[in-house]
């Protein structure tokens, strides 16, 4: 398949169902439209000989309270006593990596640049059962956990020492969390992330050159291209045709929206829904809990005006087989460059083929929407 960026006319030679990753077109790169740069695609390499580790899927087994575990309602944590909350909780994280009180920068020197620190973070826990996901929540408490990030987003841009707003989970002890209770963490501090910073350029660069939101445009093409993995009445989840990772998927606002304060009540709701259906599609692809970075892609909150800013949610799932990861090393690590050995129409399908109940029997949840 290929795409035309100065008309938009898309030519499609397969449908998305008959997408194989050996379809895709050999050492071809694509253009990253939000962070202006290119992605290697060689998914004729996907399948090349692995002679390396294999990685084990996480236990399932996992207790609903766990005496040990920082996050757990009522235990002792080296901040404090956590209290025996029902719903979602959040707090100070104990040891941040910005802080209020950072002292002043050493000295200022034009090449070897230093400033201070300032800011705060927090963690956000989903439910007080330390076995559940995301995936286990009800559409209610899916709904409080967006609610709760918009919250924290409000309170914590007002501060003037914030410039940006970052939240993130890491999910899985692949990508870091040895900690299963279901949670997520926010840095706030006067740093704009880099991705943030990059795709302000480019969302305002896109504006100002065709008069339309870069993020609208992505999801027209993504609609077109047949990459749609699952969608609602406010957010579509797609395998975009640019992916970083093999499972990569975005989560794109159906209007122009630059952050979760632009939400209203009800696309919060849909939005919670949304991440869960994504996260449920994950770990029914291998019938195993999917690790991944999720990241709340939201204009920075400096003042500025970022009104073409394009919200958005990022999954990268560090696997590209359920024992095989995708390790960073000589291009990405070495170069500063991602290849993608597999095709993001293979892999939208594959995704939606997995879309539907969560694997696991015995869990009590409501139907989806
Ligand atoms: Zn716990």
């Amino acid at each position: 398949m290929t795409a035309c960026a100065t008309t938009g006319l898309l030519v499609t030679s397969m449908t998305s169902a008959e997408a194989r990753d050996d379809d895709a077109s050999t050492w071809e790169q694509r253009w990253h439209p939000f962070r202006e740069e290119w992605v290697l695609f060689t998914a004729h390499r996907g399948g090349r000989p692995w002679r390396g580790e294999v990685k084990a899927p996480a236990p399932a087994d996992v207790p609903a309270y766990d005496p040990t575990c920082a996050l757990c309602p009522g235990n002792q944590r080296l901040g404090g006593t956590n209290p025996a909350y029902a719903g979602t909780f959040w707090f100070t994280n104990d040891l941040p990596c910005f802080g209020p009180d950072a002292p002043p920068a050493a000295c200022d020197d034009d090449l070897y640049r230093v400033r201070p620190a300032h800011g705060t973070a927090e963690v956000v826990c989903y439910h007080p059962d330390h076995s559940r996901t995301i995936v286990d929540l009800s559409l209610d408490e899916a709904a409080a956990v967006v609610d709760l990030w918009a919250d924290r987003t409000a309170a914590l841009a007002v501060r003037p020492e914030v410039r940006h707003v970052l939240i993130f989970e890491n999910k899985g002890e692949l990508v870091g969390t040895s900690n299963p209770h279901p949670h997520c963490q926010i840095y706030a501090g006067d740093l704009i992330y880099g991705h943030t910073a990059r795709e302000v350029e480019s969302g305002r660069r896109h504006f100002e050159r065709t008069g339309r939101y870069l993020g609208q445009d992505v999801l027209d093409r993504e609609r077109s291209g047949g990459r749609v993995v699952v969608e609602n009445e406010a957010f579509v989840a797609c395998v975009p045709w640019f992916a970083r990772y093999a499972y990569e998927v975005l989560i794109l606002p159906t209007r122009q929206v630059s952050s979760l304060l632009d939400l209203t009540a009800g696309e919060r709701r849909l939005l919670g829904a949304m991440v869960r259906e994504v996260a449920t599609c994950y770990d029914n692809l291998w019938r195993m809990p999917m690790p991944y970075v999720m990241a709340v892609h939201q204009a920075p909150a400096d003042g500025g005006d970022h009104a073409s800013y394009p919200f958005h949610i990022e999954f990268h799932p560090p696997l590209r087989k359920p024992d095989t990861m995708k390790y960073l090393a000589g291009p990405e690590i070495g170069g500063g460059s991602m290849t993608n050995e597999s095709n993001p129409d293979a892999k939208a399908a594959e995704l939606r083929a997995a879309a539907g109940p969560h694997y696991r029997s015995g869990r009590s949840v409501e139907p989806r929407p």
